[in-house]
């Protein structure tokens, strides 16, 4: 299944709750993070305007990406029976024009002119790309149109220069929009062979996430040690009597250290040593440490110094696809029914 919560933001969620503040890649990750957020509030906040067309059988599919030669992402692609719509979403603030010299989108905020790469540009690639991909596993081709739409209430579009102005919309115009569209496009598939086509494409959605810590360049060293409190957020829990007990506010827990071992698993490309659990959770024995793991759903592979254990929730796809091992690129898709 495809995650509610996108692995790489749930990837950037951990670190941040992981990294010292005072650590020099702080602000980048922050930042790194701030973006994946606001692009998934971006997406959510377009299904609501997507849920007041007036349009029988359409289905939507929010954060899609497939592979085929290499990936690429929808925000939102809505399949009609007659019609189908890519929605490229845009979280910017402030106003925004067309500078027809530069032949570039532009935003004004408090004063600072900042370009942007053109929304239709991107989302007319993305076309390409379904195109050949449907061609490529026999699924009907049907008149797709393509918007780039502003979602923040706070953007102000004023693109009248703009060639296509007509494709780039506020959130508010998508169910006239899409009410248009059904008139103009009566059925020409069935429900059934739609429900098909939505099947078939979030079955081969291909989740990304990426090696984070290489990518910049932290160290396991560098990230806080300990299990924090469930209560008091403090640092670190003890481990007394098969149970976690917090010296500050003696709040006691029996599962606080699966939210820490799930973020190293998230962390370490879903390969979680013996090793680096028992650092990570500041654990005295080696031996308990691997109990709690175990107990925590996690699947071993590999042998003696080789052992890792994976999440299973983010294994799923990896191990049906290309193998688990080909993950550790960083660069390779995994898909998670993880939910958070
Ligand atoms: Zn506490």
């Amino acid at each position: 299944m495809k995650p509610d919560s996108p692995i790489l933001l749930q990837q950037y969620r951990a670190l941040l709750e992981l990294l010292p503040e005072q650590h020099p890649e702080y602000p980048s990750i922050i930042n790194h993070f701030r973006r994946q957020e606001a692009g998934q509030a971006g997406e959510d906040n377009l299904a609501y305007y997507l849920n007041q067309a007036q349009v029988p059988s359409l289905t939507c599919i929010k954060r899609l990406r497939l592979e085929h030669h290499s990936a690429f992402q929808l925000d939102w692609l809505v399949l009609g029976l007659g019609f189908r719509v890519i929605f490229e979403v845009k979280s910017h603030t402030g106003e925004i024009y067309f500078d027809a010299k530069s032949h570039q989108l532009t935003r004004i905020i408090d004063g600072i002119k900042e370009g942007f790469d053109d929304p239709l540009l991107q989302v007319d690639r993305q076309y390409a790309n379904l195109r050949s991909y449907f061609t490529a596993h026999n699924i009907d081709q049907l008149p797709t149109y393509r918007f780039a739409v502003f979602v923040n209430p706070n953007a102000i579009l004023r693109l009248h220069d703009y060639p296509e102005y007509q494709r780039v919309l506020t959130s508010q115009r998508v169910p006239a929009i899409l009410e248009n569209l059904a008139e103009k496009h009566p059925p020409v598939i069935s429900k059934e062979a739609n429900q098909q086509i939505e099947q078939f494409l979030v079955e081969n959605h291909r989740e990304r996430a990426i090696s984070i810590l290489e990518k910049h360049a932290i160290l396991w060293d560098d990230l806080h040690k300990g299990l924090p409190c469930p209560t008091c957020n403090k640092r670190s829990m003890r481990r007394e009597r098969m149970r976690w007990q917090c010296p500050f506010c003696r709040t006691r827990s029996t599962d606080a250290h699966e939210k820490l071992l799930y973020k190293i698993a998230l962390l370490s490309n879903n390969r979680v040593t013996k090793q680096l659990a028992q650092n990570m959770m500041q654990m005295s024995s080696s031996e308990a440490t691997r109990k709690l793991i175990v107990r925590a759903g996690y699947i071993k592979y590999g042998v003696k110094k080789g052992a890792y254990y994976s999440h299973p929730d983010i294994l799923a796809v990896t191990k049906n696809r290309s193998g688990h091992k080909t993950w550790k690129s960083g660069h390779k898709s995994i898909k998670s029914g993880h939910k958070t």
